[in-house]
């Protein structure tokens, strides 16, 4: 899905800032794939929705069949599809480490 061409705001209820970063992750049946979002965010949420989208994913329930990768932080970019928006690995890694337990 391209993003829509209006501002999107942080998921964070009463935060109001602009989200400039999108937290998703890459989810497959085995025939298809998609982007699956777990959150936008402004600069200042983002630790605090990275660490709630790892720990989501962690506790998320897939078939076999279906694969599901750690989120991710993606740059947002209005008008771009999900598939050409840049991963922004550096920031990732800047955040504190998650252990997930499986
Ligand atoms: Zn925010």
């Amino acid at each position: 899905m391209p993003m829509p061409p209006y501002p999107l705001h942080c998921y964070r209820k009463g935060c109001g800032q602009l989200a400039i970063y999108k937290i998703a992750a890459r989810w497959s049946d085995g025939v298809t794939s998609e982007l699956k979002t777990y959150a936008l965010s402004c600069e200042a949420c983002l630790p605090e929705w990275f660490r709630l989208s790892r720990q989501k994913q962690a506790a998320c329930r897939l078939t076999t069949a279906e694969t599901l990768e750690p989120p991710g932080i993606y740059r947002m970019e209005r008008g771009q599809r999900d598939k050409k928006l840049e991963r922004l690995s550096e920031r990732e890694a800047e955040l504190p480490a998650i252990e997930v337990s499986t």
